[in-house]
């Protein structure tokens, strides 16, 4: 499976981008009221400049405790963020998931932004994937 078709199957919704300079507090916000797990930081909300997820949030309030609430994002944001392509196949992505330890990762066009998948998205495509090579395959035993 491509990683077109769980954009396609997310829908025309965008990625949420938040600019750089946003505080801890305000990300943490966004993150909360949009139910997502990562934030993509971005001047434009096409060109890359970091990337912030709750465990970035939960890792600082642990380390420092409230105060870097009033920090800068850019201070807890991950900036060398690891990308894929359209056309990449989704278990090259779950790869780079598994060996990198995260689970989110935007889909770029080149240098722009074009969505952003999750750990969650991947399985749940393999899934359905599954459920109907599974059918499939029982077709044929089965003699249809
Ligand atoms: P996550 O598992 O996505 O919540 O992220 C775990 C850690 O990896 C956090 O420090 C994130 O900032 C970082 N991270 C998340 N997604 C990416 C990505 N695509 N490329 C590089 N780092 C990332």
């Amino acid at each position: 499976m491509l990683v077109s078709q769980i954009l396609k199957s997310k829908g025309s919704e965008g990625v949420v981008t938040v600019q750089p300079g946003l505080t801890v507090a305000q990300a943490a916000e966004v993150l909360s009221q949009k139910k997502i797990g990562a934030l993509v930081i971005s001047k434009d909300g096409k060109t890359l400049h970091g990337i912030v997820s709750e465990r970035d949030v939960v890792r600082e309030i642990g380390r420092r405790g409230p105060d870097c609430l009033k920090d800068s994002i850019d201070s807890i944001m991950t900036a060398k963020v690891v990308t894929c392509a359209r056309d990449d196949q989704t278990d090259a992505v779950l790869q780079k998931m598994t060996d990198g330890r995260f689970r989110h990762i935007p889909v770029v066009d080149g240098a722009l932004l074009v969505g952003l998948i999750s750990i969650g998205d991947v399985v749940k495509a393999r899934l359905s994937e599954l459920a109907m090579e599974k059918e499939a395959l029982e077709g044929m035993i089965k003699g249809f």
